[in-house]
Order: C-alpha cells, then sequence, then structure tokens
C-alpha cells in the first residue's frame, strides 16, 4: 500500500470532516463522510481498468474475521437497527451478536486465527444494515472470488490481497481522512470487533455518553489490532 496515494484521498476527506464536525452533530457528519466515501469509491471503480468480482449474494468477505467498527459507526449501525428493524429481527441479530460474542470468548488465542464468525448483520447473503454498514465493509473490492472463497474456505490462509488497487487506496485514504478528524477532537476511535460493541451500544445508553465525553466507548469489547484507533 502507498502511503503518498492513501494520502491524496484523505487530505481532501480530513478538511471536509473537520468543517462538518464543527457544525455539525457527530451523526450528520458521519452520514455525510458516508455519502463522500461512497462517491469517491464509484468514481474509482468506474476509473479502475481492473474489474471487480464483488457482486449482490456473495458474502464472502462478511464471513471471514469478525468485522471491526469505529464507535461512531457503530452508533449509526444501533441508530439504523433502532429504526428499521421489528422487534422479532432485534432479537435474532441480538442472539447472533452474542453468539459470536461467547465464541471468541471461549477461544484461545490460536482458535481465533481461525475463526470464521458470520457477521450477525448478515441476513439471507445480504447486509442487513447496508446504508448504515462501517466503512471497512465499504472498503474492500475484490477481483477474484475465488481467491475470497479460498481465504474463507482455508482457516490458516489470511485475508486475498487480490483487491482493486486504485479502490482500495481511494477507500483506505479516505476512510482515514475522517477518523482523524474524529480523532482530532479527542474522541475514541479504537476498531472495536462490531459483535460486542453494538451490543454494548444497545444495552447501555452510558457508551454513547463516554464517547461524547472523550472516554473509551465500550468497556467490555474487545478490539482489534488489524486496524488501529486510540482514544484515552
Ligand atoms: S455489516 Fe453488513 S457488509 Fe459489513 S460484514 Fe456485516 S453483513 Fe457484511
Amino acid at each position: 500500500m502507498s502511503e503518498e496515494r492513501m494520502l491524496e484521498h484523505a487530505l481532501p476527506e480530513l478538511a471536509e470532516a473537520r468543517g462538518d464536525l464543527q457544525k455539525l452533530t457527530m451523526r450528520e457528519s458521519v452520514v455525510r463522510f458516508y455519502a463522500r466515501h461512497e462517491a469517491r469509491l464509484n468514481n474509482a471503480v468506474q476509473t479502475s481498468s481492473q474489474a471487480l468480482a464483488c457482486e449482490a449474494g456473495c458474502s464472502y468477505c462478511c464471513r471471514q474475521f469478525e468485522v471491526v467498527a469505529h464507535p461512531f459507526e457503530v452508533f449509526e449501525v444501533q441508530a439504523y437497527v433502532t429504526k428499521h428493524f421489528t422487534p422479532e429481527q432485534l432479537r435474532s441479530v441480538m442472539e447472533r451478536a452474542t453468539r459470536n460474542v461467547n465464541e471468541r470468548k471461549a477461544a484461545t488465542e490460536a482458535d481465533r486465527l481461525t475463526l470464521r464468525p458470520t457477521c450477525p448483520f448478515l441476513v439471507n447473503h445480504s447486509c442487513s444494515v447496508y446504508a448504515a454498514r462501517p466503512s471497512v465493509c465499504r472498503n474492500y473490492h475484490s477481483t477474484d472470488k475465488d481467491n475470497c472463497q479460498k481465504a474463507f474456505e482455508d482457516p490458516f490462509s489470511t485475508w486475498p490481497n487480490t483487491y482493486a488497487d486504485e479502490v482500495f487506496h481511494t477507500a483506505m485514504g479516505s476512510a482515514a481522512g475522517f477518523k482523524k478528524a474524529v480523532e482530532e477532537l479527542g474522541l475514541d476511535t479504537r476498531a472495536y470487533h462490531l459483535s460486542a460493541a453494538f451490543l454494548e451500544a444497545m444495552r447501555s445508553p452510558d457508551s454513547a455518553k463516554r464517547f461524547k465525553s472523550g472516554k473509551r466507548a465500550f468497556l467490555k469489547a474487545t478490539t482489534s489490532s488489524f486496524e488501529e484507533g486510540s482514544g484515552s
């Protein structure tokens, strides 16, 4: 990955995000960031010389590793679920998230490397929170579905590296720009495991209060070193 190419997309986003975060709420700013992010990605996809293999109904990347999300993204998922899910859907997603958390807790460090948890928001091979999905879910664009399948089926494999280069740099840069602007406000930008963080957000209104006051948003949810963040 080229840092220089990432910065090309990170710096414009950082400037836009700083402006938004000064005058808008965090949620309004996140919604505007996602719109800019999608526009940048669409543009990169259209101008890329690499054909994408991603298609509706393919969900290997939702069943590879446990998804991580920053608190500002977790609260967006929580708001979406609270607004759109029926009580039955809510009960089911809470159950699936709890199962993921328990499975992770019961696993040894070595076992965790080979866990292939299905994201609790995946329903019939589709994302049930698509409009509010975290940026990590928006960022990966594969050029080889077979490689994604292989990475899913081989428990010792690493993440497939058949990504579309320009789309990947655009995505990583744009997401890093927004995260940096949140970090500059002294807010928690750790990357939490989504299942656990979502459950905590749903069960404890204090997590949002802690986030707003610059503290660690989630006390029980584990964080990932896969994508670093910061916070006090
Ligand atoms: S939030 Fe949606 S897109 Fe992201 S891993 Fe879960 S089901 Fe897939």
